[in-house]
């Protein structure tokens, strides 16, 4: 079968290989010059399906109004005149119940945990290398009040089965040897010693280049415009370098995707949620974090990447603007400044933002549509350098009518009432 791949982020790549793979013909459109150059281009680098959990929450709206507050807030809200925010804002409020919650968390750390266990397995068959790290994740609070109140994450972990450490001030310094720099007192952590780290670019880049040597084409510099459907299935895709036919169509541009499927009556809930990362040089090894560490009090993650730190977060939602506000990139240098002084070399840090495909329910949307040639794979929003390699082989297997090997029915656009 002949298939055709719209989008060439971390998520398109990852379903060309497992695709080709199957043995089908692959094409991958983009109108960047190459793969992961947009949202999967400097993401925070965690694998972390143990922190795999739903944004919309019992008590996130409280939360939310104090988030807004801060100084160094997690949480930006730019509102303007778009339906498509508010009806994905009413859809967001309307998940944070604790029903909804459980039911969104567990169809994430299934993906999340399946996710990890196939890149793992990549790893070991191809042997690639993308700067990353099996030491954990470590969840480091700066308020006794917030070590006092991990007791209800513990649950869900244990019910989950997910192994995890609760530290003292100690542990986590043994944890993250950097931290004995720090410039603030540490409460205590947990740790997630089965997380993974890794850079989603490199990853991303290194699968194209093996999917390229088994036969997968990626048409770069390449705009898609739109789907023309005839007789109730996608005849091809127009895009500004001409029109391109395929047997099957999967449709993986992120934030980008409802544009181009609600033409044809599909309505996905996908919003972009924008994030900001610095990278920054190492320059004293001795003070630099080993792993990822998440400071809980910024939401802002801390990840080594190769002789680089990467450090991302926020949560600003503001349309597809794509400018870089100084006081977003003063809240991350705060963040990794005070807890790894001397680290890095923050006057030469890069500055980027990426917009996050987020569905309301924090899920993807990964499987069929109800145009029978058409299939989506995207709404990874804050996890999908974690969920990629999961979300790749489950949809080869759907488009190849095999049973993928995790449920997914939970998975796919018919979950939301107004889907079509
Ligand atoms: C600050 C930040 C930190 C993050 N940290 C983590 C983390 O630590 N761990 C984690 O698991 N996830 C993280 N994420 C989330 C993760 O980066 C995303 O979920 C993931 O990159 C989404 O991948 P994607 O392939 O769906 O989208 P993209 O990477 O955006 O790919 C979509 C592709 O579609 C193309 N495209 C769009 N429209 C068109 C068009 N009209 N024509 C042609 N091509 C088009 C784009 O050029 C792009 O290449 C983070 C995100 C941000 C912003």
């Amino acid at each position: 079968m002949k298939i055709a791949i719209l989008g060439s982020g971390v998520i398109g790549v990852t379903s060309a290989w497992y695709l080709a793979q199957a043995g089908h013909e692959v094409v991958v459109v983009d109108r960047q010059s190459g793969p992961a150059l947009e949202t999967s281009f400097a993401n925070a680098g965690e694998i972390s399906p143990g922190y795999a959990s739903p944004w919309a929450a019992p008590g996130i709206p409280m939360k939310a109004v104090r988030w807004l507050m801060m100084r160094h807030a997690p949480l930006i809200l730019r509102p303007h005149a778009d339906m498509a925010m508010m009806r994905w804002l009413a859809a967001m409020l309307g998940n944070c119940n604790a029903r909804d919650y459980a039911i969104n968390k567990s169809r994430m750390v299934r993906l999340a945990e399946f996710s990890r266990d196939r890149l793992i397995e990549l790893r070991g068959a191809t042997g690639i290398r993308y700067d990353e790290r099996s030491q954990g994740t470590l969840q480091l609070f700066r308020e006794q009040k917030q070590l006092d109140g991990v007791g209800k994450d513990i649950a869900v972990l244990k019910a989950d089965g997910v192994p995890f450490e609760v530290l003292d001030p100690t542990g986590c310094v043994a944890a993250e040897p950097g931290l004995a720099n720090s410039e603030v007192p540490l409460a205590g952590g947990l740790r997630l010693p089965h997380d993974e780290t890794g850079d989603c670019f490199k990853f991303t880049n290194a699968l194209a280049q093996m999917a390229a040597t088994q036969g997968v084409r990626f048409l770069n510099d390449t705009a898609i415009t739109r789907l023309a459907a005839e007789g109730g299935r996608i005849t091809h895709v127009e895009t500004d370098a001409g029109n391109l036919v395929a047997d099957a169509y999967l449709v993986a541009m992120g934030s980008y995707s409802p544009q181009l499927v609600a033409p044809l009556g599909i309505r996905l809930p996908v919003y972009p949620v924008k994030g900001y990362s610095i990278t920054v040089p190492i320059v004293d090894e001795a003070r630099a974090p080993v792993s990822t560490l998440l400071d809980e009090s910024y939401k802002v993650a801390i990840t080594r990447l190769g002789d680089r730190i990467r450090v991302g977060g926020m949560a600003e939602i503001s349309g597809f603007t794509k400018d870089l506000p100084p006081a977003r990139r003063a809240t991350l240098e705060h963040s990794a400044g005070s807890l790894f002084p001397g680290a890095g070399d923050m006057a030469a840090a890069s500055f980027w933002c990426g917009l996050r495909p987020m569905t309301p329910d924090s899920t993807p949307v990964i499987g069929a549509t109800k145009v029978p040639n058409l299939f989506l794979n995207t709404g990874h929003g804050t996890l999908g350098w974690t969920m990629a390699c999961g979300s790749a082989h489950v949809i080869a297997d759907i488009i190849a009518g095999r049973p993928p090997a995790i449920e997914t029915a939970d998975l796919a656009i018919s979950r939301y009432r107004n889907a079509a």
